[in-house]
């Protein structure tokens, strides 16, 4: 099944979900309403009642030869409603995952994690120049019958972190940097803080940028995607802005007058002076143009190596 994920449909490809893992575990605040926990949660009986029991982390091997079966080049996100570097997948299953990168050199794979301590980890013993990691991938992709010499980074892996606000962005994007990858980019979704962007996105390739969305959605403050957006163009990284999420920014011509539920979102602390009225309109109505803001109408970036010209 095609992906419903925006930013996955790149010109010439189609935007898909392999999921060879689900289930997840929470890890930082941009997880709290995340949906992937809760779906892996079993319940176990408890005398006339169901209890919840652990998250289950599962390894699905029948998905594996799902890419090869795609006969079109897609953009896959891998693991959608799961974190390929949780602690709970295995080497032997992260080294199945790029050996089926390495086999399908016509898809795009992007890796998404909050865990690039882990990612470090497996690529630390890397792997290239130090053989483990190479030597266990290569020997998977050769049991399946591929005697083509493997390129490190893979051309079409991806490598990616998820960052929400400045403490997971100084933590989890100079990580990102210690792993080889032809592209680095960032999930900033949902953000949910200033960001000092200083210089954390020397090395970063492709910036994703965006609210939250869902019944609990938190709103996130224009100012935020602002910085972000500025400090991207600063680097001439290329930006895909997703969407305002629940919460878009209130406008007078269209609010005013109506009965809807406000919020005002502070820049930092609760009590620092620049608040923003966003209103809650549900994601389909609060769509992802920045004009609401009444600034970056001007912001376009183009990413010609992919085709890409994204309009603000
Ligand atoms: S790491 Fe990702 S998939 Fe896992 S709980 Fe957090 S947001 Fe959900």
């Amino acid at each position: 099944m095609p992906s419903e994920i925006e930013w996955l449909w790149m010109p010439g490809y189609t935007g898909e979900a392999w999921n060879v893992i689900t289930g997840c575990t929470k890890i930082s605040p941009g997880c709290a309403n995340c949906y992937a926990e809760r779906m892996a949660i079993r319940f176990k009986r408890d005398g006339g009642s169901y209890l919840p029991g652990k998250a289950e982390i599962n390894f699905h091997p029948e998905r594996m030869d799902y890419p090869a079966r795609w006969r079109q080049p897609r953009m896959i996100f891998m693991n959608s409603v799961s974190d390929i570097f949780h602690d709970e997948v295995s080497d032997a299953q992260i080294d199945a995952m790029l050996a089926v990168v390495f086999r399908n050199p016509r898809h795009i794979f992007l890796a998404l994690t909050k865990r690039p301590q882990r990612m470090v980890e497996y690529f630390g013993e890397w792997a290239w120049q130090q053989d483990n990691t190479r030597d266990r991938i290569e020997d998977r992709v050769r049991d399946a019958g591929s005697l083509a010499p493997m390129v490190w980074p893979l051309p079409n892996l991806w490598m990616g972190v998820s960052v929400e606000n400045q403490h997971f962005a100084d933590e989890r994007i100079p990580l990102l940097n210690q792993v080889p990858a032809v592209i680095r980019w960032l999930s900033v979704e949902p953000l949910l803080g200033a960001i000092n962007w200083g210089d954390l996105l020397t090395s970063v390739d492709w910036f994703v940028i965006g609210g939250e969305s869902g019944p609990k959605a938190r709103p996130m403050h224009p100012n935020w995607v602002g910085e972000g957006i500025t400090a991207a163009d600063a680097h001439s990284i290329p930006v895909f802005f997703k969407q305002w999420g629940e919460h878009r920014p209130w406008v007078d011509v269209l609010d005013e007058g109506k009965n809807r539920k406000v919020v005002e979102v502070k820049y930092k602390r609760s009590r620092h002076p620049y608040g923003w009225k966003m209103v809650k309109v549900g994601k389909g109505e609060a769509g992802a143009s920045l004009s609401m803001a009444g600034f970056l109408e001007d912001v376009r970036q183009d990413w010609p190596e992919y085709g890409l010209r994204y309009g603000m």
